[in-house]
C-alpha cells in the first residue's frame, strides 16, 4: 500500500483547508409576506408554499 513520504506541513495544511469554509445560505423573499426564507421551502413566517397556505402558523 502507497504511504506518503513526506508529512504535509501545517502551512499546506492549511492552504488545501482555505477552500473549506461554509458559504452563508442563500435566501430568497417569501411571495406572501416579503421576508426572507429557503427557497424551495415551506415560509417559517406564513406558511406559504407555491402561492397558497400549506402549514397554518401558529399565532404568537
Ligand atoms: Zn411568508
Amino acid at each position: 500500500m502507497a504511504v506518503p513520504r513526506n508529512r504535509t506541513s501545517n502551512a499546506r495544511k492549511n492552504s488545501r483547508r482555505s477552500h473549506h469554509a461554509k458559504k452563508p445560505q442563500n435566501t430568497a423573499s417569501c411571495t406572501n409576506c416579503s421576508k426572507s426564507c429557503l427557497s424551495h421551502r415551506i415560509c417559517p413566517h406564513c406558511g406559504f408554499y407555491a402561492g397558497r397556505v400549506v402549514i397554518h402558523a401558529e399565532a404568537k
